[in-house]
């Protein structure tokens, strides 16, 4: 950690300075880096603190030190959580790594804050706080400060809406947790998705029997420490959701849409031309990615392929995997597919799988262990996605027009493919299956053309989110308006010490 202790003057106004806190998970990082990134581009200064086991395979995968060289206003910082894992964690310790930020990172977090290297008594005091909405002891500290904080998701709205925010209705409703075993009832309770959202489609969590588990708590606290924020950022654009954004502007009145975050970054670095070439990367990624996929993809004709990934945190067993394997394969569409190491649980050998399997892989199938996504769902010849429904992998594939076969696997990834079966029609949810008939039968329906409904969506959605990163698109003028807050917020942070 940097030393910096110095006492400022009070009386010289104050520099905007945004610190960023974002979780230690892949998706929650190449986001704030983004993020990071277009506030640098805007002239604020910025440090980003990265807990200490996600910072080692960033620094190990990736040229972000290098990258943000170039930037005299950008620092990192690290923290320590007390997580001892060497590689990126999977779902099954998303709370132990939850734990280790209450217990180990929280208390070195608020003495940075209050007295050490980033409070009002160091060289440059940070004038706002953008943390990630789980780390709601942050609108402690800020209380304790009198900084400035905005709080920022980068799940989606829809699950923001109906199981966070919605979760205490939904507990006094007695829709949570469910009475009786029918998964397909609708749940009338939350405004707005009366008719879309059935049990089966809440956050996963929603189907436990028990409210003490610390998810729900994590939950609860974020639905009551958000609206008492000066704004939310979140990574969406005023198109796609809106129908839930004037519900939730009701609770947090200042809310930004800014996304898609990946696109915005990449139309305000085409700007600065200098920072953006044809060979320019920008990877975040924390395993390393394998960029041969590019040329396998390079040798296909125009979306026949098929790309499958689960994202960085969810696992499949043996069975699981066998299943969505034959499906694919007998779907006869060639297929890109990321099989992250660790994520199929307990491992397999090539001598459990069918020959046939193997052999119609090396005719028509690319498996890699970590892929330049989205570089490839933005490939012309990606033609659908089958994907695990994590938020970041939704909304890059509908940046690129990218039809989608949503398999979720927990957390949001249950509403998220709600939504893009049922609310913007872009592909098939078959949550809660894993059957080679049905996924053979999704891919083709998605991926052939005729009486295909979901290709002049993707187009229709792929239009919208590119007009909203435009200088007069809703994204971009709400990220401007963010800017401006921070530096007013700035202006008349107090410095209290
Ligand atoms: N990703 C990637 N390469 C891969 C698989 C995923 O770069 O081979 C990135 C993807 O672009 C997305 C993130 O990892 O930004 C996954 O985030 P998401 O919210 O979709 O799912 P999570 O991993 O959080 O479950």
């Amino acid at each position: 950690m940097e030393n910096n202790h110095q006492v400022t003057d009070t009386k010289s106004p104050l520099q905007p300075h945004v610190l960023i806190f974002s979780l230690p998970f892949q998706g929650p990082v190449n986001c704030a880096l983004k993020l990071a990134e277009l506030l640098c581009l805007s002239g604020i200064h910025v440090t980003f603190l990265n807990t200490e086991h996600i910072h080692r395979p960033l620094l190990l995968h990736t040229h972000v030190v290098s990258r943000f060289n170039r930037y005299p206003n950008f620092r990192f910082e690290t923290i320590p959580d007390g997580v001892e894992h060497e590689k990126p964690v999977s779902a099954d310790r998303f709370m132990e790594v939850m734990e280790g930020i209450d217990t180990v990172s929280r208390p070195l977090f608020r003495e940075m804050m209050v007295s050490g290297s980033l409070s009002s008594r160091s060289v440059r005091p940070v004038t706002v706080m953008i943390l990630d909405a789980f780390l709601s002891f942050g609108l402690d500290v800020a209380l304790e400060t009198s900084i400035p904080v905005v709080f920022f998701e980068t799940v989606s709205p829809c699950f923001l809406w109906t199981s966070c925010f919605n979760l205490p209705t939904l507990i006094e409703a007695g829709d949570v947790p469910f009475q009786g075993g029918n998964l397909d009832e609708l749940i009338k309770s939350v405004p707005g998705t009366e008719h879309i959202i059935r049990r089966r489609d809440l956050a996963s969590f929603c189907r436990s029997d028990d409210l003490s588990e610390p998810i729900i708590d994590l939950l609860l606290n974020e639905a009551r420490t958000v609206p008492q924020a000066q704004g939310f950022i979140l990574n969406t654009f005023e198109e796609l959701d809106s129908l839930i954004l004037p519900h939730m502007r009701k609770l947090c009145p200042n809310i930004y849409p800014i996304g898609p975050l990946h696109s915005l970054h990449k139309a305000r670095l085409r700007e600065k031309t200098t920072l953006m070439s044809p060979k320019t990367t920008f990877s975040n990624s924390v395993w390393k990615e394998d960029r041969t996929c590019v040329s396998w993809l390079d040798k296909h004709a125009p979306k026949t392929v098929l790309y499958v990934s689960i994202g960085s945190l969810a696992t499949i067993t043996v069975n699981q995997l066998l299943e969505i394997w034959h499906g694919v394969v007998n779907s006869g569409k060639p297929f890109l597919w990321v099989r992250r190491p660790g994520s199929i649980t307990g491992g397999y050998e090539d001598s459990q799988i069918p020959t046939e399997l193997l052999e119609h892989t090396k005719e028509i199938g690319c498996i890699v262990d970590w892929s330049p996504q989205e570089h490839v769902l933005g490939h012309r010849a990606i033609g659908a996605f089958l994907t695990h429904s994590g938020w970041n992998s939704t909304i890059e594939s509908i940046a690129e027009g990218v039809p989608m076969i949503c398999w979720p696997y927990f957390s949001d990834q249950q509403v998220n493919s709600r939504f893009v079966g049922q609310v913007w029609k872009l592909g098939i949810d078959i949550k809660d299956t894993c059957d080679r008939l049905i996924i053979e039968k999704a891919v083709k329906d998605v991926m052939e053309t005729g009486g295909n409904m979901f290709r002049p969506c993707a187009d229709g959605w792929k239009i919208l989110a590119k007009e909203s990163v435009t200088e007069m698109g809703s994204s971009s003028m709400n990220f401007d308006r963010l800017i401006n807050d921070i530096r007013v917020m700035s202006s008349a942070t107090k410095l209290s010490g």
